[in-house]
């Protein structure tokens, strides 16, 4: 396994940009909008990994949601995994708490969410790379 993505919530990505990418000197790797989600993301490229920006826009996206609440800041941690739907089923028969069904994010890879309760209070997201 390897630490596929870093999710970070921010009000504005163009903005968030200046740092991560001017600053920093990430290499930028596009944006992508996922309709369904109320998102625009964003990634940039660091080492095997990347850094993906979240920006709501709509206000029924969780990334608004979680920016009203908390502010902007880390969202999730992705984590890289070779079938989503086998380690789906394998992990919640050991109890741990999933949330929702795997489905389909950006780059259209195969992702899903496993509940902070399960995970000592991060957001983790599994995904598969096509
Ligand atoms: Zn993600």
């Amino acid at each position: 396994m390897k630490i596929d993505h870093i999710g970070i919530a921010v009000k504005d990505i163009q903005n968030s940009l200046k740092f991560y990418r001017d600053i920093l000197g990430l290499e930028f790797n596009g944006t992508e909008k996922l309709k369904d989600r109320g998102l625009q993301v964003a990634f940039l490229q660091i080492g095997e990994s990347e850094i993906e920006l979240l920006e709501p826009i709509s206000e029924d996206s969780t990334i608004y949601k979680f920016i009203e609440k908390k502010g902007e800041g880390i969202h999730h941690i992705a984590l890289e995994v070779d079938d989503v739907d086998n380690k789906v089923d394998e992990i919640k028969e050991l109890g741990v708490k999933i949330i929702g069904k795997p489905s389909s994010g950006a780059g259209g890879k195969r992702i899903v969410f496993i509940h902070p309760k399960s995970t000592s209070g991060v957001l983790m997201e599994l995904c598969q790379n096509q």
